[in-house]
């Protein structure tokens, strides 16, 4: 008898078992972090930009000196000097005191501007930048400024991006090239990361051969044992992957206790004899070395489902059919590796149109895989085993349980995959 759970209890089981409050974690390079989970937050040590930058190539200014300035009458201003990227110069408006020494004054009756270009240090006494576009060059080092500008205008000023203290990113947060780039600004050149967990994965079945081999009648290339390791490193795990077992208690238990033990898995998938028959063998085998935390779950497809614990670590049983194994994979696989991660999974979600009534009486949850072509959602139809359905999904649409079916033209949630 399977003890069948709804998709709402199996979450809250796997909330309940695997939900961690500490984490298992490396340092990394920062250049490699990308897909990575953050493990603690980012607090800026500094002031980015450390210094006022201009952000045009123009003449740093007074802006009061600006003001009134036109294309009939522009504003006169002396260039006193250039400052070169990477460096400052310290000014002094004719107010050079023993406490601010400066290395050059500069007489503040005279319109005074330096030139800059964009990222320049901006002067002290100076407030705003105007771009070169508005102004003309005279000679002897006068130009014309036809407009005026604000104090702050085209400055980014110390600390106006981060400032020293601020929390950056928060822990537990999937790392993007972004965030690198900012990681840099700050000079982090390494950072801490989420270890990722170890995911064992063992296929089932007499009938089973590798990819490599060419399957004898009544024989299929292990599917799920590709598949399934491609999906544990795409939602950020490491595949270990064990290969085929036969249909056989005691080599299952062997190799399950290998895996925990030896290979030091973290989340261990058994495909394939996950149902209640004579040949199933996973329920058995997670419960003489384990606890078997349910079995079954009111769902289409996917019901021959099993989540137990064994030292402590998550074993699932998924179905054989790849269709399943994989739907099972994102709705519930993804939801340990989360909490093992520390991370709330974020599904991208789109609202479509059914392009066909689809019937569900069947008392299970129906997750109906979808081709999504234009806005309209096509359910992927075949008899149930069909591996060449995997190749059209975009994603899926759920029914709920008690839903009688959905009439052509319904608005319909799907979810990407
Ligand atoms: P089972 O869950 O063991 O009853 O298997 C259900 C169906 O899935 C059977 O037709 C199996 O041959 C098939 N199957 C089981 N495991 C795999 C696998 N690793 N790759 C491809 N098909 C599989
Ligand atoms: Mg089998």
């Amino acid at each position: 008898m399977l003890n069948v759970l709804t998709p709402t209890e199996v979450i809250d089981v796997i909330n309940k078992h695997f939900t961690k409050t500490t984490f298992q974690y490396e340092k990394i390079f920062t250049v490699n972090s990308v897909g990575r989970i953050l493990h603690t937050d980012i607090i800026s040590n500094e002031d980015v930009p450390g210094f006022d930058r201009s952000t045009v190539d123009g003449y740093a200014v007074r802006a009061s000196d600006t003001f009134g300035s036109s294309e009939s009458i522009p504003a006169v201003m002396t260039v006193t000097h250039e400052i070169l990227m990477g460096k400052i110069i310290t000014t002094s408006l004719n107010k050079e005191t023993d406490e601010n020494p400066a290395n050059i004054t500069i007489d503040e009756n005279n319109n005074p501007c330096v030139a800059i270009s964009t990222g320049g240090a901006v002067p002290e006494g100076f407030d705003a930048v105007v771009m070169v576009e508005h102004t003309e060059s005279y000679s002897d080092n006068m130009i014309g400024i036809s407009k005026p500008v604000a104090p702050g205008n085209n400055i980014i000023f110390k600390g106006d991006d981060v400032s020293k203290g601020d929390l950056v990113l928060k822990a537990g947060a999937e790392l993007t090239v972004h965030d690198v780039g900012v990681l840099a600004a700050l000079g982090f050149e390494y950072i801490n990361v989420r270890k990722k967990p170890r995911i064992g994965i063992i296929s089932t079945g007499d009938e089973l051969v590798n990819i490599t081999d060419t399957p004898s009648d009544g024989e299929v290339r292990d599917v799920n044992g590709c598949m399934l390791a491609a999906a544990a490193k795409k939602y950020g795990g490491i595949e270990v992957s064990y290969g085929i077992v036969r249909d056989d208690e005691e080599s299952l238990i062997n190799v399950l206790k290998n895996c925990i033990k030896n290979l030091d898995c973290d989340i261990i998938l058994i495909s394939g004899g996950s149902s209640a028959g004579d040949k199933d063998k996973t329920a058995k085998v997670i419960e003489s070395l384990g606890e078997l935390l349910f079995h079954g779950i009111a769902i289409k497809p996917g019901k021959p489902t099993i989540l137990g614990i064994v030292n402590e670590k998550p074993v699932f049983g998924l179905p054989g059919h790849p269709v399943a194994a994989y739907m099972v994979f994102e709705l519930f696989v993804r939801e340990v590796i989360s909490c093992y991660l520390g991370t709330t999974i974020k599904r991208k979600t789109t609202i479509a149109k059914l392009n066909e009534a689809i019937s569900a009486n069947h008392g299970r949850e129906e997750i109906v895989p979808v081709k999504l072509v234009n806005g309209v959602a096509i359910p992927i139809k075949g008899k149930s085993g069909l591996i060449s359905k995997l190749i059209d999904i975009n994603g899926y649409i759920i029914i709920p349980r008690n839903c009688e079916g959905l009439s052509k033209g319904t608005e319909v949630e799907l979810v990407y995959v």
